[in-house]
């Protein structure tokens, strides 16, 4: 039985042995799980027991966000071998449901996600996985790098929401993690500049830090304020609502420039009204975005060709044996720690 990282029930977890199914199947490969991102998923799990309707009723192994090395293959595995170092991509859905076929399979109804009651995640040594969502990585591209591919991803599906075109403004709402994911891709996908907005300076200063990024501190000026001034009144192209703040999202139709987009990426808690009169005075396109189908080569594309850089995003690396202490700090939410990740042993 491999010893795990376990969410016992809310507030409690333990590194234990915990009998996992291992078995392979001809498309699947086995991987040793080298590094893994601590998510804030993961940190709801332990900290409230659930999320919307996905409530912890059993011992649940977290994490969700992996690199590793792949140690076996299945007899119809084709494009990887053993030695390959791979990403992997949490969601797997049903590949012969209707979402799927429609390439869509982010929102097929039958996909399970690692550590989403009642899967099991990736705090383990090793996992079995579809070929089909393990990705290789270049050379060039870290450990590391690789756990960070799925946040990433969630940056890339809102870009690729938004209809990006060249030379676009774009701004972001929510200097999470999420957010500096996002603004990185909006960069990667055309935007001349991303303005950035936040109430936590910490955040600011390190996504701040990256050429094509403007930052705007909320408590010194509106964000409706500081898009008008850095546009002449016209509004941003496209704005991603990154940080799931009701009056954030109210805020939308002063944000958007007439015909242009904003994009629904933050999940907020409660339902939200919407000034739908001020989205219709500008035909603002509205897109939504739940995680993401179809966009990790792309993300590992532009991370091996140096495009995105997503190392000054990770904040702190523990052992694995240390990954309860990493989940404590982790919880407490700091504003100068953006990415933590756990180290398996070797
Ligand atoms: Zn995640």
């Amino acid at each position: 039985m491999p010893r795990s990282l376990v969410l016992e029930r809310k507030g409690e977890l333990s590194l234990r042995d915990i009998p996992l199914d291992m078995d392979m199947g001809p498309t699947e490969v086995r991987i040793r799980v080298h590094t893994v991102g601590i998510c804030g998923s993961d940190v709801h799990y332990y900290t409230h027991g659930k999320i919307g309707p996905f409530v912890v009723n059993e011992p649940m192994v977290l994490g969700h966000e992996a690199s590793g090395v792949v140690i076996e293959v299945g007899a119809r595995v084709r494009h990887l071998k053993a030695g390959d170092r791979v990403c992997m991509e949490p969601g797997i859905p049903d590949p012969a449901s209707r979402a799927a076929k429609l390439g869509i399979y982010n929102v097929d109804p039958a996909v399970t996600f690692w550590a989403t009651p009642p899967v099991h995640g990736c705090l383990t040594p090793q996992v079995v996985h579809p070929a089909a969502y393990t990705y290789k990585l270049p050379d060039n591209v870290s450990f590391a790098e690789g756990a960070m591919v799925e946040p990433f991803a969630i940056g890339m599906q809102a870009a690729l929401r938004a209809r990006i075109q060249p030379g676009d403004v774009g701004m972001v709402l929510g200097a999470g993690p999420i957010g500096m994911m996002t603004a990185l891709a909006a960069l990667a996908g055309g935007c001349a500049k991303v303005l950035v907005a936040d109430l936590a300076q910490p955040k600011l200063d390190i996504i701040g830090a990256y050429p094509g990024i403007e930052t705007i501190n909320i408590r010194d000026i509106p964000a409706a304020d500081a898009i008008a001034k850095a546009t002449e009144g016209w509004g941003a192209d496209v704005v991603f609502e990154c940080s799931g703040a009701a009056p954030a999202v109210l805020s939308l139709p002063q944000l958007v420039r007439p015909g242009g987009t904003a994009v629904l990426v933050g999940m907020p808690v409660d339902p939200v009204p919407m000034d739908i009169v001020g989205l219709q005075a500008k035909e603002l396109r509205l897109e939504t975005v739940f995680r993401y189908a179809n966009v990790y080569d792309r993300a590992i594309a532009l991370i091996g060709a140096g495009k995105v850089d997503l190392k000054p995003l990770i904040s702190l690396s523990m052992p694995f044996e240390d990954s309860i202490a990493a989940f404590e700090r982790a919880a407490e939410g700091r504003e100068t720690d953006v990415k933590m990740q756990i180290e398996m042993p070797r």
